[in-house]
Parts: C-alpha cells; structure tokens; sequence
C-alpha cells in the first residue's frame, strides 16, 4: 500500500483518486478551490457532456493530439465503463444526437456529485482551499509536495491533474506545466484550441449573430488546405465561432500562429453545382426582371448578408435586375459557392474548451501514466499534450488516463 497524492480536483484527478484508493491506496486529493470539479460546473453549457459513448475506434478518429498515446486508458477505462461508473454512483445517464453523453437531470452538478461518492466510498482524504506550490524531487524520484502554505506533506507517489490553462478562473493556471518544465521534462508549445477565431474584414461584424447551417468551410493558405469541413458556423463581433469554426481551431492553430493569417471561404450552398445555381439565379432573375437585387437576394440568402454581398459584388442597388451583367452575375454565383475571409488569429484561453500542447507525452508511458525518468510521479488529463473536439470527448480524456494512472501505482 502507497501514500498518494493527487494535486488538482477536476475531472481527471477526481478519477485518478478514486482508482488509487479503489486498489488500497492511502490516498490525499489537493485542490486549491473551494469545491471539486469547477470546470465541471460550467461543461456542456451547464448540462456536463460527460462522455462520447461511440465505438472506441470512432473515438480516436476525434482526438486531435496524439490519439495513439490513449490506447491502454481508453481499452482499460472507456466511455462504457465511465457511464456504468457514473449510473452506479447514482446518477441516471442518457445518450443524446452524436452519442453526445449527459445526466438526465441535465445538471452537471449531478456528474460531480457521483464522483463525489465513489471518492466517499474509497475514503480518498480531500483537502479543499490546498494549493500546491512545488514538488519535492529527490535523486530522479518524488518524494512529497510543499504547499503555498510551506507546508511539505511526503508520500511515495505524486499524479499531477492540475488541467491546461484555458478559463484560468476554475483553477487551471499551468502549474502543472511549470513543475514538469522545473523537473527537466518537456513540455510542447501551447495554445487555445476548441476556440472562436478573429477575422480581418469589416463585413464579417456587420452580420454578428447570424448562424450558417448546412455549410462548407475551407481554410487555406498558398501552399495548401489545411481544413474542410461541414456544418454550423457564427458571425460574431470579432471574427467566426460555432461548432465548425471550434473545429477548424484545433486543426489550424499551430499553423495560423506560424502563418499570422489564413484565408477562409465558406460554400452558402454546398447542395448546389455552380450550374445548378446558375440556373436558379436566372430563373430568379426572369421572374424580377424590373426588381433590385437586393430583393431578389433576400430569396437566396439570410438579410443580414444581403448588404454585404452588395458591397462585395460592387454593385449599385439602385440598379435593376435587367442591367445585371453575365460578369457580375458570375461574381454573386462566386460568392455564394465561395464567400471569402481571412483568418488573423485564435481567441484567448478565456474563450477556449481546451488548451492544445502540455506536458510531452513522450515523457509519459501510455500503459501506466508514470513519467518515464521521474519515480512516483504520473500526468493525467489536460496538463498533457492531449485534446479532442467537441462531443464528451475531453472529459473522457481525463477519466480514462486518471483511471489508469490510479491503477498502475
Ligand atoms: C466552457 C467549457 C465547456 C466544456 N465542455 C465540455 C464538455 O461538455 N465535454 C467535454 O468532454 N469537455 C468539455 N470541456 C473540456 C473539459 O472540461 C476539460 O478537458 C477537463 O475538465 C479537463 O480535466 P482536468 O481534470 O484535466 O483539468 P481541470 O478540470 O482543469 O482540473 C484541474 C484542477 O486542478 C486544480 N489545480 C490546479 N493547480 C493546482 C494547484 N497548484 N494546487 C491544487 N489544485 C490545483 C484546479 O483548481 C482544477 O480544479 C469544456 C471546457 C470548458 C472550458
């Protein structure tokens, strides 16, 4: 039997705790706030979407960094198990569109609370408003943490959970990062991933709170496609946002940092060839012949967009429908299959699900989460160079590798 210490009481270092203390640890859980699980509280906009209960190899194709690395947490500890878990910690789970995971009471709280009682049920001492200050390393090998108070507690195993650096006011401010840099491990470049983006042009404000459905984005640059895909997008005040644009954050981030900027077009009707739309537009345009164009884009497109089609088309609305030339009804086809942006940057790490970068997982061995040159310690959760999209899949994250790291000491 082991002393344990778990710094960080969030998802993963909840997890972790209870798997420790599950196997006969004597095991203590530091969390610096006042309560467990603050990100908890304000995941899946309040209702927690704890899981992805998708085939395990439909999971890894959404993880972004290093899937590979998940094999032994996932296979010993997946969304299945993490369901079963939270169902026999009395909280009744339901599986919504996308095998989006979440209580059926639609409170997050709920999630937290059944953590709470299988931390109960293992006797894991808890300490809340405990901020650790540093880990005590002696000869490669863990020996204790020391406190903000100055206290040192020893022990013979140390898991980090201390959670990335994204909304800072639930806790996750990097220590975790700032130990493993101090220890000599290495730790990847880090930066705002699942996060809205800013956009240069004026136009792209002027439509704030339009949602696009049904779309298709690309993001390039002059050498290549970095992304494309299908689905929901925003016009925000600052730039794009929607569960899309998330998406696109986490695949262009590294290289809209190297870049500066990225171009972006959106196709406003990807069910339509370019001649299929040109044959609509004509239609539309013989039956308004004596009409402006504003009007009859109104027919094709949401109002807010109308204005700025006009002014990017260069067009004089006092004009009507039967002085559109054939160039400048190329323009419009154009712009509806291709509606142009560029990319200037990713919002910052208060407007971001998850950090992308960490810990190395290099540095880590996959089958037991322990650091491979520093004895008693392990990484688990978002501290490491591990994030995923949208859909349950971060929370996952973080309780298959706490799991695991609990396990294996
Ligand atoms: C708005 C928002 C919505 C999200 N929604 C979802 C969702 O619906 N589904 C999903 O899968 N993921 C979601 N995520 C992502 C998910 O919440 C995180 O990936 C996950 O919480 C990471 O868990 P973690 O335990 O690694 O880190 P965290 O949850 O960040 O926990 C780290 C803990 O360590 C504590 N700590 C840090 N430093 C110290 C220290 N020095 N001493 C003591 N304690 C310390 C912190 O106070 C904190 O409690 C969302 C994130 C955000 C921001």
């Amino acid at each position: 039997m082991s002393k344990v210490i778990v710094i960080g009481g969030g998802a993963a270092g909840m997890m972790a705790a209870y798997s420790a203390g599950m196997c006969g640890h004597k095991v203590s859980l530091l969390e610096k706030n006042e309560k467990l699980g603050k990100k908890i509280y304000i995941t899946g906009k309040g209702r927690c979407n704890f899981t992805n209960a998708c085939d395990i190899e439909d999971f890894f194709k959404n993880v972004v960094s290093n899937p590979k690395f998940l094999y032994s947490s996932l296979y010993t500890f997946g969304p299945d198990s993490m369901i079963d878990f939270i169902e026999l910690h009395g909280t009744p789970t339901k599986v919504e569109r996308g095998n989006r995971a979440f209580p059926v009471s639609d409170h997050a709280s709920d999630i937290t609370k059944a953590l709470e009682k299988a931390l109960r049920e293992v006797n894991v001492d808890i300490s809340l408003n405990t901020e650790v200050d540093s880990l005590v390393i002696d000869n490669g090998k863990v020996t204790g943490v020391t406190l903000k108070s100055n206290k040192t507690i020893s022990c013979d195993h140390v898991i980090v959970a201390t959670g990335g650096i994204s909304y800072r006011t639930t806790g996750s401010t990097g220590d975790g990062h700032k130990w493993a840099k101090a220890a000599g491990l290495n730790v990847s470049d880090m930066r705002p991933a699942l996060v809205p983006l800013n956009v240069k042009e004026a136009y792209i404000p002027s439509m704030q709170g339009l949602a696009l459905k049904n779309v298709n984005l690309t993001i390039y640059d002059d050498k290549k496609k970095h992304y494309d895909s299908f689905g929901e997008m925003l016009f925000t005040h600052f730039g794009v946002s929607g569960p899309l644009v998330l998406s696109a954050s986490s695949i262009i981030g590294k290289i809209l940092q190297k870049r500066g900027s990225l171009k972006a077009l959106v196709d406003l009707k990807p069910a339509l060839s370019k001649e299929d739309l040109e044959s609509r537009i004509l239609r539309d345009f013989n039956d308004n012949m004596n009409k402006h164009l504003s009007s009859v884009l109104r027919g094709l497109l949401p109002s807010s967009m109308v204005p700025v089609f006009i002014e990017l088309m260069d067009f004089d609305d006092e004009r009507q429908i039967n002085s559109v030339t054939k160039e400048e009804r190329a323009t419009l086809i154009s712009l509806l299959k291709a509606f142009p942006f560029t990319i200037t940057g990713l919002r910052d790490y208060n407007e971001a699900i998850v950090t992308q970068g960490g810990v190395s997982v290099k540095e880590i061995d996959p089958s037991t989460l322990k650091c491979k040159n520093i004895q008693g310690l392990s990484f688990v959760g978002e501290v490491l160079d591990l994030d995923a999209f949208t859909g349950g899949f971060n929370l996952q994250i973080a309780w298959s590798t706490g799991y695991l790291a609990g396990l294996s000491i």
